[in-house]
């Protein structure tokens, strides 16, 4: 089912004790504040998921995510962090492909689409992030180049399965620089990816999956962001660090 979500990535931020008391102020004031069904994602880094997913057992409409997840199931990776350890502290989503993840740390599409299969078989659903560099869009290969990440790191997946990725379009031009893409912009990409969703698994699964819009979203944008018909919420960097402007950007859901 298609969702609305405002999904925080934290990134390598916040201590425990800051990670705990943005949550409780998100929750705190999505509640008094909030009636509407978009749904909330918290992407904690790693020490603090058993205690995120702690303090947001009792809300239905709040979800956790890692950053991301090694492709094996096990064994002699030293540092590494497996699908069966996320799942047996409770986190629900895992965000794979980050175009931080892409950059500093060579992951590609191939190594996604491992990631993604061994995500499944813990129970956890993905965040698949893509989304082109500014030499990529100047050169005018945007569609080219998002094409090639969705297809070739989630198109192995089968449509019955495919209920368990959610996608987020990045642009990486706009990740923490302060210039999001505009509305008009991104309705474009979105829309070409559900087009690309029709072909491979047709329009019921295209139509079902959600699709986030993530890169330099703050309250004075989403709202607009957010009307876009194909743009389904959005993966917050920055913005998901201030408990006022998380809620903020939920609200424009
Ligand atoms: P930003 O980051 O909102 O700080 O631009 C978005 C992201 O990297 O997911």
């Amino acid at each position: 089912m298609r969702k609305k979500i405002a999904a925080g990535n934290w990134k390598m931020n916040l201590d425990l004790q800051e990670a705990q008391k943005l949550v409780s102020e998100v929750l705190h004031m999505s509640q008094d504040e909030y009636q509407g069904e978009g749904l909330v994602m918290f992407g904690p880094s790693f020490p603090f998921l058993p205690s995120v997913v702690h303090l947001t057992k009792d809300h239905p409409k709040v979800m956790v995510a890692a950053q991301n997840m090694h492709h094996e199931p096990k064994g002699a990776y030293t540092g590494e962090i497996s699908g069966a350890m996320l799942n047996s502290v409770g986190v629900s989503h895992v965000i794979l492909g980050h175009s931080e993840r892409r950059q500093y740390f060579g992951e590609d599409n191939a190594l996604l689409a491992a990631k993604i299969d061994q995500a499944f078989s813990y129970g956890l659903e993905v965040v698949y992030c893509f989304g082109e560099t500014l030499d990529h869009r100047e050169a005018g290969k945007t569609l080219e180049v998002v094409r090639s990440q969705v297809e070739e790191g989630t198109f192995h997946v089968s449509g019955a399965d495919y209920g368990q990725v959610i996608l987020a379009y990045e642009p990486v031009w706009a990740i923490g620089t302060g210039k999001t893409a505009t509305p008009a912009q991104a309705q474009e990409v979105h829309s070409y990816v559900r087009g690309l969703l029709t072909e491979k698994y047709g329009a019921e699964i295209a139509d079902n999956t959600t699709i986030l819009y993530g890169g330099s979203v703050k309250p004075g944008n989403a709202a607009e962001l957010f009307s876009q018909g194909d743009i389904d919420g959005g993966l917050i960097g920055g913005a998901s660090l201030k408990s006022r402007d998380f809620v903020d950007i939920l609200k424009a859901l």
